[in-house]
């Protein structure tokens, strides 16, 4: 369907599912592919889409545009690697005409390599606080982690971030036997430049390149070490994600847990997650999807809001993700790429 002749009077109606969770973040894979290969996330050779099966820019803007008249406040640009989009500074740019008119925050999840070229824009485009994913400090171990990533382009991309103004916060998956002796020193390291350390609990998604029980590190048992040697202030900071954050009296920074597998925090969700095909996904640990690019090409932004109203209704109640030798298998086929974390 042609997008001009369809009804252009956006729906306002809020999103809410059926236990009563007020959708107000969208999360959006804007792309599956990277320039990294992850090992806890993806596999040496990946395969990814077809260009033609990925939403255009006109489509993604379109959708979110959607969102936003329903009441999402935050979007966050994931994927797959964001920044490796080509056009992905023209969706920025598009994207951050929204904040102040009903969105509150346009905000990145980035693998840092492409920031040192994008920095300034991201900063000019509205965009004041990005994500950046980085599990060691020391260059083979990085390279060993990310199977193709070079630390220094990293490094060099966080440095630029924090010149053009942006707050940094560092993402690290914590993995037992690959980087649990660098927690300390990374938050050392991150605290000391004024950026907040979230560390994440490995999930089990799609087949990848560790053994997912070996080096699975429960971070309750983290934070409990860590309280001993340090004064962890319980924060009450929610970013309208699952972290649970503290404060270290020591450095003064902020320390975040997400803890999927030892905590389950989908009672609070407000989320839902847009695949780069068009699929929105209303958990990261359920296979329940409703196909939004084909709403919206078949019956325009009717067709849109009546899918948004059936994902409402299939949102679940939560994840059962489990990493047990009893069930070595992924809990789901698709990789973290797909749905963007
Ligand atoms: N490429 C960007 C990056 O790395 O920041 C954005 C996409 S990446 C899928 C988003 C986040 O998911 C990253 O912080 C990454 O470390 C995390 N991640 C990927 N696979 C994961 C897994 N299986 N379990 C837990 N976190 C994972
Ligand atoms: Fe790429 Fe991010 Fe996955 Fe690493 S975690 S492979 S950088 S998408």
């Amino acid at each position: 369907m042609n997008l001009s002749a369809a009804s252009i009077a956006p729906t306002t109606r809020p999103l809410v599912d059926r236990y009563g969770r007020h959708i107000s973040y969208l999360r959006i894979s804007v792309t599956d592919r990277c320039d990294f290969r992850c090992v806890y996330c993806m596999a040496e050779n990946m395969t990814f889409l077809p260009k033609k099966d990925v939403l255009s820019f006109e489509e993604i803007e379109t959708i979110a545009t959607a969102f936003v008249a329903r009441g999402v406040n935050k979007i966050r640009l994931t994927g797959g690697e964001p920044l490796v989009r080509k056009d992905i500074l023209d969706l920025v740019r598009s994207l951050g005409r929204h904040i102040g008119h009903g969105l509150d925050e346009l905000t990145i999840t980035t693998n840092g390599s492409q920031l040192s070229k994008h920095a300034g824009f991201l900063a000019d485009a509205g965009v004041r606080r990005l994500n950046v994913s980085l599990d060691t400090l020391d260059s083979d171990r990085f390279a060993a982690i990310t199977r193709r990533g070079r630390l220094a382009d990293v490094m060099a991309g966080i440095d630029a971030a924090q010149a053009a103004g942006l707050a940094v916060k560092i993402n690290m998956v914590a993995m037992a036997g690959v980087n649990d002796d660098e927690i300390e020193p990374m938050m050392a390291w991150a605290h000391g430049r004024g950026m907040g350390l979230t560390l994440i609990e490995g999930m089990p998604l799609g087949e990848v390149g560790i053994d997912r029980v070996d080096s699975y590190l429960p971070l309750k048992e983290l934070h409990d070490r860590l309280a001993q040697r340090y004064t962890l202030e319980k924060l009450d900071q929610r970013t309208g994600g699952p972290a649970r954050y503290v404060r270290v009296a020591e450095t003064g920074g902020v320390l975040g847990f997400i803890t999927p597998m030892s905590h389950n925090f989908c009672e609070s969700c407000n989320r839902v997650r847009l695949t780069a095909t068009g699929q929105l996904f209303m958990c990261l640990g359920q296979d329940d999807q409703v196909n939004l690019r084909d709403a919206l090409r078949d019956e325009g932004m009717d067709g849109l809001d009546a899918a948004l109203d059936r994902a409402m209704l299939l949102k679940p109640k939560g994840h059962d993700f489990v990493i047990d030798r009893a069930r070595p298998q992924p809990a789901l086929g698709r990789h973290m790429s797909v749905t963007g974390g």
